[in-house]
């Protein structure tokens, strides 16, 4: 078949390598001249794992991420919040950069035609679907067009159907730095001061250029705020930070200036329905969240995964596309719902949620089931009713790590 993909990024590129690996003609189109990652790190879960681990690639991924064991959040006054543990299985903080290259890497070597600064502007008769980009430009018509192109993606419109997709009020500041002590490995760490205030730093690792384990250092506020914030500069920041968390100070005291920091923005996405003939929407386009629950990236793998096999298993693009629909439909319903529930409670201006919060969610834990709820809605496997299945590969598994290896016990619920 021919299949084109929009969007070069994690869905993209996982869906081609799984589809071109399966014999497919398959072209990926990216808007930007050079395909490349955007924001600092991820924190990518046993479900992510799992399927990265379906395309070979899991290995290659460890080997520069940093293992993460638990979600450690307190408020300001050192009140515990969240305090989570992976059991039997971890997370894997990354930055960005290193999940990018090891798809672009893969993706290369899967023989995928990738064509750069093709802004798809209109997805032409979805019956035998072609791409039209912004400066004219036709591809197609393929077998099957697949839209990944992220949550800010505007193609979702054109297609009919319902789409809801608005853009949060909150957003958050990214920045990579170093950890020369060591003292932030281990665990994702969040600091609360009420709702409106939250600081977060997560393991990511190494990249190749980097000198020693690397962090990615966030600070969460409102869209309306960023200019005033902006303006006060990076000595006022770090001021508010140190005197929230005076342990982040090593951290943030690395970030030279307000523009080495990139504003993340996020949309509540949903689609209703994902398919239309032969164009099918994945990953952030079709599912976008906030990054509450840390889903979004692994919800996308799981995603290119699944269409792949459901690709593989029927010659009838209609049906694989249906059964496709129906896999993914209860595990992206429920992350989607507790994403939407779950940010109010980490991102909004309500004292009485705060207070909420800083009271019930630590005993919460102990009420019977609560703890294991709440784990396997962290590892990104609740409402997973099916397992991932294992592609071929096409080629070796990569070499053993360097570093400590993460044990490859994940458990899917089948
Ligand atoms: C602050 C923040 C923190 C996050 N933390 C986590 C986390 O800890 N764990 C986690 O799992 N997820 C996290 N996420 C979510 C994760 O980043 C996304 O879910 C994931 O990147 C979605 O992948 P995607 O392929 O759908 O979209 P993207 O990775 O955004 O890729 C979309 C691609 O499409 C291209 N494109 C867009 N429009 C067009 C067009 N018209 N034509 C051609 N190309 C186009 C874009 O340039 C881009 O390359 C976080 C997100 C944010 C914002």
């Amino acid at each position: 078949m021919r299949i084109g993909i929009i969007g070069c990024g994690v869905a993209g590129q996982a869906a081609a390598i799984g589809l071109a690996r399966a014999g497919h003609d398959v072209s990926i189109f990216e808007r930007f001249p050079q395909a490349r990652p955007l924001g600092a790190g991820l924190l990518l879960q046993p479900s992510g794992l799992a399927a990265l681990d379906c395309l070979g690639l899991r290995s290659d991924v460890e080997r520069w991420g940093a293992p993460v064991e638990r979600l450690d959040g307190r408020t300001t006054n050192g009140r515990k919040v969240l305090d989570l543990h992976y059991k039997g299985e971890q997370g894997l903080g990354v930055h960005r950069a290193t999940l990018f290259r090891v798809l672009h890497e893969a993706l290369i070597a899967s023989q995928t035609r990738l064509v750069l600064n093709f802004e798809t502007h209109a997805i032409e008769n979805p019956a035998a679907p072609a791409l039209i980009s912004a400066d004219g430009r036709r591809e197609g018509p393929f077998d099957l067009v697949i839209n990944a192109a992220g949550a800010h993606d505007r193609l979702r419109h054109s297609l009919g159907g319902r789409v809801r997709d608005p853009l949060y009020p909150w957003g958050a500041l990214w920045a990579t730095c170093s950890d020369r002590s060591g003292a932030f490995a281990r665990a994702l760490r969040q600091v609360y001061r009420h709702c409106d205030t939250m600081i977060g730093i997560l393991p990511v690792g190494r990249l190749p250029e980097s000198d020693g384990e690397q962090v990615a250092f966030f600070w969460s506020l409102p869209l309306s705020e960023y200019d005033a914030q902006k303006a006060l500069g990076i000595d006022a920041l770090r001021k508010k930070v140190v005197a929230l968390w005076p342990a982040a100070e090593p951290i943030v005291s690395q970030i030279p200036s307000f523009d080495e920091m990139s504003l993340a923005t996020y949309r509540d996405v949903s689609l209703q329905p994902i398919r239309h003939g032969r164009v099918v929407t994945i990953g952030d386009a079709a599912h976008g969240t906030s990054p509450q629950l840390g889903q979004g990236a692994n919800l996308s793998l799981i995603d290119a995964v699944t269409l792949t096999h459901c690709v593989r298993s029927s010659a009838d693009i209609a049906r694989a596309l249906e059964d496709y629909e129906r896999k993914r439909r209860r595990h992206v319903a429920f992350y989607r719902t507790a994403s939407r529930w779950l940010t109010p409670v980490f991102q909004s201006n309500s004292r009485a949620v705060a207070f909420a919060r800083d009271m019930l969610m630590a005993p919460g834990r102990h009420l019977p089931g609560a703890d294991y709820l709440m784990r396997t809605t962290l590892s990104g496997v609740r409402c997973l009713p099916w397992g991932l299945w294992r592609l071929p590969t096409d080629q070796t598994p990569a070499a053993p790590a360097a570093r400590p290896e993460i044990p490859h016990n994940t458990r899917i619920r089948q």
